[in-house]
């Protein structure tokens, strides 16, 4: 069924206030991260390719480490009155991360079980290094923000995110809320989107153009 609305969330630095997976790659892969995240940076490594490598130099013996590395972030403010706020008037809310499907969970804590869904990477502890499976790459990255939205179909989809795992989602999307290095990809590639902070400025944004009641009149 095709929703009126639906919004597709990233997580890293956009639901948490700093990188928690490029942080982790670094601490638990330094070499590797050293190497790797500038040529993806730069888009000249797939995001599938360079994170692939970079998860199976990690010890599988070292995961619980890895994914409880992102508990002392912070969420951005607003989030969870965002979430709220689309439950309540029946808008798909869905968190789609191109981190550990673990970590983000985690994270989210009970707020986990109020979005819609969260797709991530999932992790094979099995082997002496971390596998990755991961059941929406597309060769390109990971988790295809793209191919996870066809799963959420809807006429108005509202893309949130940072950074360069947020390009192609944000390409296709009717609306996009945009900071750091996402709008100087969205400004070369001359796609509109609205510059934001944290998610009360995205639910104010919102508030108005649905019509819903303006956050800080709400009950
Ligand atoms: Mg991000």
């Amino acid at each position: 069924m095709t929703s009126a609305r639906a919004i597709f969330c990233d997580f890293d630095g956009t639901i948490t206030q700093t990188e928690t997976f490029v942080d982790m790659l670094r601490t638990f892969a330094p070499a590797e991260a050293d190497r790797i995240i500038p040529q993806i940076h730069d888009l000249k490594r797939s995001l599938h390719d360079g994170v692939t490598t970079m998860l199976q130099a990690i010890p599988s013996d070292r995961y619980e480490a890895a994914i409880a590395h992102a508990d002392p972030v912070q969420i951005r403010p607003g989030f969870a009155e965002l979430v709220e706020a689309a439950r309540a008037h029946d808008v798909p809310f869905v968190v789609v991360s191109g981190g550990l499907y673990d970590m983000v969970v985690r994270k989210l804590g009970p707020l986990a079980e109020r979005v819609t869904a969260v797709y991530a990477v999932h992790i094979d502890t099995s082997g002496s290094t971390l596998q990755v499976r991961s059941p929406f790459s597309d060769g390109q990255e990971l988790v295809a923000k793209v191919e996870v939205m066809r799963e959420h179909p809807a006429r108005e989809r509202v893309a949130i995110g940072d950074s360069t795992t947020d390009l192609q989602m944000s390409m296709v999307a009717e609306r996009v809320f945009a900071r750091r290095r996402l709008c100087d990809y969205l400004d070369e590639r001359g796609k509109a989107y609205t510059r934001w902070q944290d998610f009360h400025d995205i639910h104010h944004h919102l508030a108005a153009l649905w019509g819903w009641p303006c956050p800080s009149e709400a009950p």
